[in-house]
């Protein structure tokens, strides 16, 4: 009789489930990423940490009393938007809704409100809409199983790894600009990485990551901080930088950028500048807006009706009778 503890002989082994199948694939991609480095991670992860002790910014969503709440609505207001512009807002945030259910309970209107200038404004309409997700799925408390995160509205590979490993300290690939930078230059040896993120530079990243949750999760928030202070896109600060001795870019004599050209971030005259004025008419009142005060805030017709309609079909205004607006109330 076999016991079902017993050993399992070489003639008989184990049949391997697609998951665990799929996972051992990955830590041999992950492996050989790892070998193909010009440094070992290792030889990353002291200095880099090191210097994260010393120089990491005393930011409010990083201090314990945030919470997985303050994590979860910084990922989201931090995305696009400077760390300077993201502070008073996240603070207003907060206060104002402690809770995802405190804002579930508000109008999303409310959301796109209270966002302000932050730009890109159908990310407040998203934090709503995952605030409402976390109040009836997860009775109000942001949920730390990774898939979980993915799962809500508007979270992303990129936030639910953010706030799975900030929040919960757990050990995942936390790939934004500032990262994808320092790894394309440090690791890989180019100036920029490609525009969108690929499936090398996730291996790249998991290769890199400790083995420890709680080294990996200081990992992902000291080196995104190292490329949000020092290896910047524009005046990156070798000289300053914990790093300098083991980067490829540096290493090889910073050769110049020979990838497709670098997306701009171009913002006057825009659609985008005029859905930015219309809302901010619509924020400044509770009172439903009429045509004529939008049409007060752009000149030009065509581009002025085109952004009125994409506000709308986004969710973010709400045509009313006689040709009124308003944020949404539902
Ligand atoms: S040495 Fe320079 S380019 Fe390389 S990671 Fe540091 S700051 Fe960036």
């Amino acid at each position: 009789m076999t016991s079902i503890d017993a050993p399992l002989t070489p003639d008989a082994p184990a049949a391997a489930s697609p998951a665990s199948a799929a996972l051992e694939a990955r830590e041999a991609l992950e492996a050989d990423a790892a070998s193909a480095l010009p440094t070992p991670p290792a030889e990353l992860h002291g200095p880099v940490l090191a210097w994260f002790d010393r120089h990491a910014r005393d930011l409010p969503w990083r201090r314990p009393e945030a919470g997985a709440w303050g994590v979860m609505v910084s990922e989201f207001m931090l995305q696009q938007t400077p760390v300077v512009r993201v502070l008073p807002v996240y603070e207003q945030w907060l206060a104002r809704w402690p809770r995802p259910a405190d804002l579930a309970a508000d109008a999303p209107g409310e959301a796109v409100r209270a966002w302000g200038r932050l730009g890109y404004p159908r990310r407040a309409l998203r934090l709503h809409a995952a605030a409402v997700a976390i109040t009836e799925r997860h009775r109000g408390d942001v949920p730390s199983d990774h898939a979980q995160l993915l799962a809500l509205p508007g979270i992303g590979e990129y936030t639910a790894a953010a706030v799975a490993s900030f929040a919960y300290g757990q050990r995942h690939a936390v790939l934004d600009t500032n990262v994808r930078r320092v790894f394309a230059r440090a690791a890989t040896g180019v100036q920029y990485p490609p525009n969108a993120t690929t499936a090398a530079e996730r291996r790249l990243a998991r290769a890199l990551l400790p083995q420890d949750e709680a080294t990996a999760s200081r990992w992902a928030a000291a080196s995104m901080e190292l490329g949000a202070l020092v290896c910047t896109a524009k005046n990156e600060d070798c000289g300053r930088c914990p790093i300098s001795g083991q980067c490829a870019w540096l290493l090889s004599g910073k050769p110049a950028h020979d990838g497709p050209p670098r997306r701009g971030q171009t913002y006057a005259g825009t659609d985008r500048q005029v859905r930015g004025r219309l809302l901010a008419v619509l924020r400044d009142t509770s009172e439903p807006v009429a045509q004529a005060a939008l049409d007060a805030v752009w000149d030009e017709p065509v581009q002025r009706a085109r952004a009125l309609d994409g506000l709308v079909a986004d969710g973010l205004v709400e045509p009313l009778e006689g040709g009124y607006y308003r944020l949404p109330v539902s």
